[in-house]
């Protein structure tokens, strides 16, 4: 099938991916569960049906409302970092098309997400309902807030550029837990950051890799 074909290149474009950044990410591999969350969502039903030749390619695409479905191996470099066993609440900020809470949702117990443009969160929600993902909730809302009804959560991702680290993003972290970002301005330097919390909630956090993300919008 063509869709298999595709999707196997897709999976090798991310294990080269890898390869190239071990030195900055510190990761020689991704865990087997990642990619075979990777294998399983079926990403060619989460882009726009003019697009779906292109749904594999190792880059963005354009999702429309001037917004982008990540990279696939973007995708699971921010799943891996979460180190999630199945068992994990977990918040994403910017559903988007609802790919990456799709990928989240294999490998965890539950999933909440924020989308803040209510077309995006109204048809992630219908798309990834009719895909079967019941551990998914989506709220329409600004993710610079969080989701404070659900927390604390074991990990977060937030899938959108931010200036700075949500304050309240950093309230809703468990202790042990992980909150995965990119930081940095529209069109500027970009980087993917790592935050953990530990056992005494003591924050630490590492940069991992420059990237480049649409915006975290911040409203007026
Ligand atoms: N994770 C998505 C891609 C994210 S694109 C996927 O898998 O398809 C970034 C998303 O963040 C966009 O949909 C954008 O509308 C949303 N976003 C931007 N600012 C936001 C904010 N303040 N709160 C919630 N969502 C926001």
């Amino acid at each position: 099938m063509v869709i298999e074909r595709d999707r196997e290149r897709m999976i090798r474009d991310i294990e080269a991916g890898i390869a190239m950044t071990a030195s900055h990410t510190g990761r020689e591999h991704f865990a087997d569960r990642v990619m075979a969350a990777m294998r399983a969502v079926p990403r060619e039903e989460f882009v726009p049906a003019d697009m779906r030749h292109a749904a594999f390619r190792d880059g963005a695409l354009p999702v429309g409302h001037g917004q982008t479905i990540s990279q696939p191996y973007i995708v699971a470099l921010m799943t891996d970092l979460l180190d999630l066993d199945g068992d994990e609440t977990v918040l994403e900020i910017g559903t988007g098309t609802g790919y990456q809470a799709a990928i989240l949702a294999q490998l965890a117990r539950r999933v909440y997400s924020v989308e803040r443009i209510p077309e995006l969160a109204a048809s992630a929600r219908e798309r990834v309902g009719r895909l079967g993902y019941d551990n998914i909730e989506i709220r329409c809302d600004d993710g610079y807030a969080g989701w404070p009804e659900h927390a604390p959560y074991d990990a977060i991702a937030v899938t959108a550029a931010a200036p700075r680290i949500p304050e309240a993003l950093v309230e809703q972290l468990k202790p042990g837990g992980r909150l995965v970002l990119p930081l940095g301005r529209r069109g500027g330097h970009q980087e993917l950051v790592l935050v953990t919390r530990d056992q005494n909630g003591k924050i630490e956090r590492r940069s991992v890799l420059g990237v480049a993300f649409v915006p975290l919008v911040e409203s007026a």
